[in-house]
């Protein structure tokens, strides 16, 4: 892979012993008035053929033909999301306070079923269901959602020009997305809005990057959006806004195979040349996709931190067949410093799909506080850098938890060393310390 100059760093972590944080958390219920909030949710692959029967290869269609593991009303770890998981995500979030002031929402609604299975009809009903459910839970806050690959038939292969799907896109986004974004957003599938005073949010399509798409292929700028990325940004920075990005797939490196963009190099490369130039004005990044927990750090040329970059884990609890573990289903909240937009904490919630299913309960938790679980000052980029750092030793129990995360605590027992541990930290080599923890896609 080219020598793609420096830049992530890709943060690993841990397993097993539970550190107690010593108490230093930084944003405490005292001043919290200080404190905004957002929630970020992503891959809710809702399946809507999943059903609890005897016949296990039945269940979902989702699994492609395999038996499920063990299938209960939250679902199964073979299978998408059954609806009763999507809603009791939504309501336990509601349930929780204070209450953030908007979402972000990264997109991929529809099933992992084979094209056959669906339709540009299909997709556009189960992103409606999706966005209307959203909606009854959340009438009162903006939603700022993005295309994934799912979004789209057939799936990848989203284009640079208006069609079918962004269109529909901009009709069910029209509640949250004001005129000017709904234009950019049925023209090419992506949009920017001021969400504060001084914040804006740039929702990219960073599908138009992602190298199983080949209508793409060969354009320098795919749709332009890159050129638009570079003036919003300019703007932006004149206007002495900050911003937040958000997009499905995520820049950076993969955290379950070596040295492997999601995205093509080519654009890779641009991509991260324009996040570097802007870095002063970028809060942070936030994507989905990866289906797991993890974190990435963008450096710049000399090598020094400049941007947080994230990966949410998803509501689906989906792997593949062959792969040895998946993720519980997860959403977070993210808490900021309303003053300068600086981020400053992850609450990360999940459900233990096995306990959930036995109980016939959904019992969602709070997994950790980022802060706490790593005596962190706050996530900004030089504390996660000093975080992925301390993962480089051997047997460093930060990467062990790091890596429980990376999993939402699906099974503690499992420990990633050796060439697992490589893929998840990208080394110094590249001068780009992919401190990632990415895991795999299931398609
Ligand atoms: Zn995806
Ligand atoms: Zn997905």
């Amino acid at each position: 892979m080219v020598a793609l100059s420096p830049l992530l760093l890709g943060l690993v972590l841990f397993q097993g012993i539970r550190i107690k944080a010593a108490p230093i958390a930084p944003v405490d219920s005292e001043h919290l008035s200080g404190v905004g909030r957002f929630w970020h949710v992503s891959d809710l692959h809702l399946d809507p053929t999943y059903h609890v029967t005897d016949v296990r290869t039945d269940v979902c269609s989702s699994s492609k033909g395999f038996p499920a593991l063990n299938p209960g009303i939250f679902g199964d770890y073979l299978c998408d999301s059954p609806y009763q998981l999507i809603l009791s995500a939504f309501q336990h979030m509601k349930t929780l306070a204070p209450q953030p002031e908007f979402m972000i929402w990264t997109g991929d609604s529809p099933p992992h079923v084979p094209a056959g299975k669906l339709s540009t009809d299909l997709v556009i009903q189960v992103m409606r269901n999706m966005t209307q459910t959203i909606r009854e839970y959340f009438p009162d806050i903006r939603v700022y959602p993005a295309l994934g690959n799912h979004d789209y038939w057939p799936q990848d292969q989203l284009p640079t020009s208006t069609n079918e799907i962004y269109q529909a896109a901009a009709r069910l986004w029209e509640p949250w997305l004001k005129p000017e974004a709904l234009d950019t957003l049925r023209e090419g599938g992506f949009y920017s809005q001021l969400v504060q005073p001084k914040l804006r949010l740039v929702g990219l399509n960073t599908i138009l990057y992602y190298s199983p798409n080949k209508v793409t292929m060969n354009m320098s700028d795919p749709a332009g959006q890159f050129q638009w990325l570079q003036n919003i940004l300019e703007t932006s920075a004149q206007n002495m806004e900050k911003v937040i990005v958000i997009g499905h797939v995520p820049v950076g490196y993969l955290p379950y195979v070596k040295n492997t963009t999601a995205i093509r190099e080519v654009y890779h490369e641009r991509l991260v040349k324009i996040f570097r130039d802007y870095c002063a004005i970028i809060s942070g990044h936030f994507y989905g996709h990866t289906h797991r927990d993890s974190i990435m750090v963008l450096l710049d040329e000399l090598g020094m931190p400049v941007n947080s970059m994230f990966v949410t884990p998803a509501v689906t609890p989906i792997k593949s067949f062959s792969e040895p573990y998946s993720n519980n289903p997860a959403f977070r909240m993210y808490l900021y410093d309303r003053q300068d937009y600086g981020m400053l904490d992850i609450w990360q919630y999940y459900m233990n799909l096995t306990e959930a299913n036995e109980e016939k309960r959904a019992d969602w938790k709070l997994e950790y506080k980022m802060t706490e679980a790593f005596r962190l000052k706050d996530i900004q980029p030089h504390s996660l850098f000093k975080l992925a750092r301390s993962f480089e030793i051997d047997q460093s129990i930060e990467f062990q938890k790091y890596f429980q995360h990376y999993m939402v605590s699906y099974d503690d027992g499992i420990i990633c060393d050796g060439e697992c541990k490589l893929a998840q930290h990208v080394s110094k080599t590249t001068a780009l310390t992919n401190f990632n923890l990415v895991a795999a896609l299931p398609g």
